[in-house]
């Protein structure tokens, strides 16, 4: 399994130049207040940042910020108060099929095998049936399950069903993957070697990835770019390139020293924020 770490290709992180997938434009987000007697409050507030091309954004901030709302966002499933999102160049009005969603519960269906979990994404898609199971079959060889298409889920371990999910989430081609925190229900040795495997598949697919986290070692060992949130309302306090390579190897970039150095500053950087919010 790791011997072809050594000698996978590592391109370069996506240029500066790579299109803008994502782009947030001063979006704040209220709850509430709409029946009488209730107070609205705010959520997040005036959020603007963009994704590119195939980066790999994290967001990392305290239980509650927004975090999660950020991403409901994305996916259209909540509608920003103020300001706009848009996706590939559209402005995001409603779910969308552009936008694959990947939850800390891995949602399979338990009387589906594995293959058929991963062409259940494409079944409302317009795409034939022998095409499908082609792109599962894919999927399922890029996340290592090849052997396993025609397990059920209850057969498999934790760490191998968010592979599953994580297939599934790719099988649809999506223009974003989010990940809402999909390795904090894992021990530390599964959630070690799945972040490695997430970082391979989403490295060699060269999807463009936001992940919401509050394990910041995680955030800078997976991405391109870190966005820290203030307590609620979250507001974006700080941005955060990480200098690193071997974005598909985030066991070997966590021991590098400059990982620790930005580790201890994003500890910094997040408990100010708290204690100014
Ligand atoms: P995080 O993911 O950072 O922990 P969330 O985005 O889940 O935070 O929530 C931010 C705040 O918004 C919380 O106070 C939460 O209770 C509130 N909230 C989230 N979704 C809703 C909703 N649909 N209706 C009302 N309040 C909500
Ligand atoms: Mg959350």
């Amino acid at each position: 399994m790791t011997a072809d770490l050594a000698t996978a290709p590592r391109p370069a992180a996506p240029a500066s130049s790579a299109a803008t997938v994502l782009e947030f434009a001063g979006v704040t987000k209220r709850f509430g207040g709409a029946r009488r007697g209730t107070t609205p409050f705010t959520a997040v507030s005036q959020l603007s940042f963009d994704v590119r091309a195939g980066e790999f954004v994290s967001i990392v901030g305290p239980s509650g910020c927004g975090k999660s709302t950020v991403l409901n966002l994305v996916a259209g499933l909540d509608r920003p108060s103020e300001g706009a999102i848009r996706l590939s160049g559209a402005e995001v009005a409603g779910p969308n099929m552009q936008v694959g969603f990947m939850l800390q519960k891995d949602l399979l269906l338990p009387w589906r095998t594995i293959l058929r979990n991963v062409e259940f994404g494409l079944e409302a898609r317009p795409i034939g049936r022998e095409e499908r199971r082609q792109r599962a079959l894919r999927e399922l060889d890029r996340c290592r399950l090849a052997d396993f298409a025609n397990h059920y889920p209850f057969q498999l371990s934790g760490g191998m069903r968010q592979r599953a999910a994580l297939a599934r989430t790719l099988a649809i081609q999506p223009d974003v993957v989010l990940l809402d925190e999909p390795f904090s229900a894992l021990d530390a040795q599964t959630k070690l070697l799945l972040q490695r495997s997430f970082a391979q598949t989403i490295h060699a697919s060269g999807v463009t990835t936001l992940l919401i986290t509050h394990d910041l070692a995680e955030a800078t060992a997976m991405s391109d770019r870190i966005l820290v949130m203030s307590e609620r309302p979250g507001r974006i306090v700080e941005e955060i390139a990480v200098d690193l390579p071997y974005r598909d190897d985030p066991i070997a970039r966590q021991g590098t020293p400059r990982a620790r150095e930005i580790i201890a500053h994003l500890f910094q950087s997040l408990h100010l924020a708290e204690r100014e919010a």
